[in-house]
């Protein structure tokens, strides 16, 4: 026989469409449907006793628990699930997450340290999982996270949109709980092309560069920001929203073009002496990025003042092909995996023959997308069987790399 699920006597939902059922005497109400009577009771009037209203670090810790953050290994071995490779990114950002959300817990106690927020900044090539790092992380910790691109943004006054509406998604994305938004994490991306157009502060004004780092200062430092809740540029008659930014976690990427040049000549700058000529033996010229140092991104056009509030540092690795292979099969939800269900949907088992994944490989390489281009890759070989299949009685598929190869001659240069 069905057990009766408890269910909340006012609106009917079951304990499983709601976040929190109280019990009473006859039966139960849910989190939802106090909300609203207490917004009622507020509306109509009715003056709510001070103790009873939550205060703002109550309600945060309602957002998230902190106390159950995972330990660096342990975000480490969830990003492993996902993401191929990347070991030292994933390090970096596993404890400057913890460490971020350990500072969230502290308890103000009274040997007057305070622990600093840790924003990071993330530089490697496009399509090596920098946006899937920060996502993972934010899966993992369930709290608000959005993605927003620095090149949309310009200094006030200019055809653009102002810094704020980076909060302005992160409410969206928590729902417009602020409280919730205030633990949340905001990925922004393509911060390198923000940066100064020349090293040395231009005369003419650089509005979609400088002037957009300087804006940012105070959101990543953290400070209480007006947000106008549906983006866009601020206007005097628009209702704004505070929003704290002290514990919103900003994680930054970029691929920085051609900062291996500066790389390269700082390093070559400091090999003078004996002792550090042996150390540039120890240098290895093909993936320069990982000796990637703060002067670096001032030299690229970072203004210090932005670099000194992204004290974690680290870069992603190029992808090669063993890598590149490796994310088609291997991760939680791999591209293959992805097929092999929406075959399995219409009851056909999917295979994909080693060599036609080689070829998946070796396009990618050639279009010089990362791993981005696997995905448009696949779609064009598959698209003819994902239409004919679910259509036919055979059940089994195989892939092939003489059937890769004529389905992507065939499709492929359209959709890449
Ligand atoms: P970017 O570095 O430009 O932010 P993304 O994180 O957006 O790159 O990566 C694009 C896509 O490529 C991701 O959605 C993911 O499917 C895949 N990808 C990139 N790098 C990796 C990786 N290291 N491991 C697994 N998948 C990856």
């Amino acid at each position: 026989m069905a057990t009766k699920k408890k269910h909340c006597f006012v609106c009917g939902r079951t304990e499983n469409e709601v976040s929190l059922l109280l019990s009473g005497n006859e039966g139960f109400i849910c989190d939802d449907c106090i909300m609203s009577a207490y917004k009622l009771l507020v509306d109509a009037g009715y003056q709510v006793p001070s103790g009873i209203t939550p205060s703002s670090s109550s309600h945060q810790h309602k957002a998230t628990d902190f106390k159950s953050i995972p330990k660096p290994q342990e975000i480490k071995a969830f990003l492993d699930r996902y993401i191929i490779g990347q070991d030292d990114a994933k390090r970096y950002l596993s404890v400057a997450v913890y460490n971020h959300y350990k500072r969230l817990s502290q308890t103000g106690g009274d040997d007057g340290v305070e622990i600093e927020k840790s924003n990071i900044i993330m530089v490697g090539p496009t399509g090596t999982g920098k946006t899937l790092l920060a996502r993972t992380v934010a899966r993992l910790l369930d709290v608000p996270f959005c993605i927003v691109d620095a090149t949309v943004f310009t200094e006030a006054g200019y055809v653009g949109e102002d810094v704020e509406s980076i909060l302005s998604r992160l409410l969206q994305e928590a729902d417009y709980d602020v409280a919730r938004a205030e633990c949340g994490i905001v990925f922004i991306d393509e911060i390198d092309k923000i940066a100064r157009k020349a090293d040395n502060p231009s005369i003419t004004r650089d509005v979609s560069g400088e002037g957009v780092q300087q804006s940012m200062l105070k959101l990543l430092e953290g400070s209480i920001v007006n947000v106008p809740p549906k983006g866009g540029r601020k206007h005097p008659d628009q209702d704004y929203v505070k929003v704290d930014t002290h514990n919103i976690l900003f994680i930054c990427g970029g691929a920085f073009d051609g900062i291996e040049k500066k790389i390269a000549q700082r390093l070559n700058t400091h090999t003078v002496g004996f002792e550090n000529v042996r150390q540039t033996h120890r240098i290895d010229p093909k993936n320069l990025l990982q000796y990637v140092d703060p002067t670096d991104l001032k030299s690229f056009g970072l203004i210090p003042e932005i670099i000194g509030r992204l004290p974690v540092l680290t870069y992603l690795y190029p992808l090669d092909r063993e890598a590149l292979r490796r994310i088609l099969i291997e991760p939680q939800n791999s591209l293959v995996r992805q097929y092999e269900k929406l075959f399995a949907m219409d009851g056909t088992k999917l295979t994909f023959e080693p060599e036609a994944l080689d070829f998946i490989v070796d396009k990618a390489v050639e279009y010089k997308l990362g791993a981005r281009g696997l995905r448009s890759i696949v779609e064009a070989i598959m698209s003819q069987a994902m239409f004919d299949n679910p259509s036919q009685a055979n059940k089994k598929f195989c892939v092939t790399a003489d059937y890769a190869r004529t389905e992507f001659e065939k499709n492929g240069r359209l959709s890449i």
